[in-house]
């Protein structure tokens, strides 16, 4: 199944979601993909809790306000977000007067676009794999995983989760409830996370619903087809433990890579897209980047100035998906569209 739009877009960060908005301004539709497993790239996954100035007009918004705010502005709007995918390869489709195109990702599916816009960021985040484990991918989907994709996975499961940041502590209180039994285990007894975060996480041991296992490493995994355990071994005495399991959650964390954007063919500098300050397009007609992910002479890595890209790539996408017509302009107090789908 192949799904057309009018823009797709690499990413779900905040530049990604205000293109959105632009693009529904004009009547456009986006599909938005991101490997994440939610919306709001940086802000949402390196600082949700941390303060942000710099946005015209909001003199103070947390980062995971911010993308709340952006998730309500795009509301209006028709869009989709494919969530735990990533776009790996992108194909032209050149059958028409102006090409379109063809993305395929990491789970098989397809879509078709005139205008590809690149907001990815610093590239995509990949999980930080185990240390001392040969592979580890290899037991994906056979008990093993870096990200929690549904809950309900883990109901009444004995669950070993590693890590001490955010995340880690994050799903250690909200998968206490419904497991059957859950360690976490950490290489010191000091996290990374929110104070607040651990402090639940803390009560939870008090309770005997979380065992703590501090200071442990990961040693090897215990394997018979599927997952049984764990051999963790003791940071300081050096001694090794064998636990039992069902289920393991290795949440050390994310690495941003640039990732299959590099076999794209496009033009790079700096190892970030280039692009024209006009349109904000690439070296290849009907592809944008926008953001963090591209290269100018003056670039600065800031949310507002991807919202100025954006605004300014969109009207482009708006002439591809319209040969000929007037890219049409409104300021949004006098746009009776918006207000009556705002009123609605
Ligand atoms: C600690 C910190 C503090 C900051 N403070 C501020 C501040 O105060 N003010 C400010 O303006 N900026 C700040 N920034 C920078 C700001 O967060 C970035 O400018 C902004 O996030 C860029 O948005 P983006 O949408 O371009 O990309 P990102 O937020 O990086 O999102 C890109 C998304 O694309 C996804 N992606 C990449 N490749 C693929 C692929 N192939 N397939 C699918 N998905 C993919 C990634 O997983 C990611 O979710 C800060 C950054 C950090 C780290």
């Amino acid at each position: 199944m192949e799904t057309k739009t009018d823009i797709i877009i690499v990413g779900a960060g905040p530049v990604a979601l205000f293109t959105v908005f632009e693009a529904g301004l004009l009547g456009l539709e986006c599909v938005l993909i991101d490997n994440l497993d939610k919306v709001g790239g940086q802000c949402s996954e390196l600082y949700p809790g941390k303060p942000i100035y710099d946005i015209p007009g909001v003199p103070y918004q947390t980062a995971q306000e911010h993308v709340d705010a952006l998730l309500e502005q795009i509301k209006p709007f028709n869009y989709e977000i494919h969530l735990n995918e990533r776009v790996n390869s992108i194909e032209e489709l050149s059958d028409e007067d102006i090409s379109s195109w063809k993305v395929t990702t990491s789970e098989g599916s397809n879509f078709q676009a005139k205008s590809l816009f690149i907001a990815a960021g610093a590239g995509s985040f990949e999980p930080r794999r185990p240390p001392n484990i040969e592979d580890p991918d290899q037991f994906l989907e056979k008990g093993v995983a870096y990200a929690v994709k549904d809950k309900e996975k883990y109901k009444d499961k004995n669950l070993i989760i590693f890590g001490g940041g955010d995340s880690a502590l994050d799903w250690t209180v909200e998968l206490a409830d419904i497991t059957k039994s859950l360690k976490l285990v950490h290489r010191r007894d000091s996290f990374r996370g929110v104070p607040n975060t651990e402090a639940q996480m803390r009560e939870l041991v008090e309770t005997g619903q979380v065992d703590l296992k501090t200071p442990f490493v990961i040693e090897k995994l215990i394997f018979d087809k599927e997952i049984k355990g764990v051999s963790v071994k003791n940071f300081e005495t050096k001694e090794i433990e064998d636990l039992e399991c069902d289920e393991v959650l290795f949440l050390f964390g994310l690495n941003k890579k640039l990732g299959p954007i590099v076999d794209w063919n496009l033009e790079l500098s700096n190892k970030k897209i280039s692009v024209d300050t006009e349109k904000f397009q690439t070296s290849a007609e009907g592809i944008f980047a926008i953001g963090d992910i591209n290269d100018y002479p003056g670039k600065l890595d800031l949310i507002l100035c991807g919202f100025h890209e954006t605004t300014l790539a969109v009207q482009e996408a708006y002439r591809r998906s319209n040969p000929g017509e007037k890219v049409p302009f409104a300021y949004t107090t006098s746009n009776t569209k918006l207000q009556k789908k705002l009123d609605a």
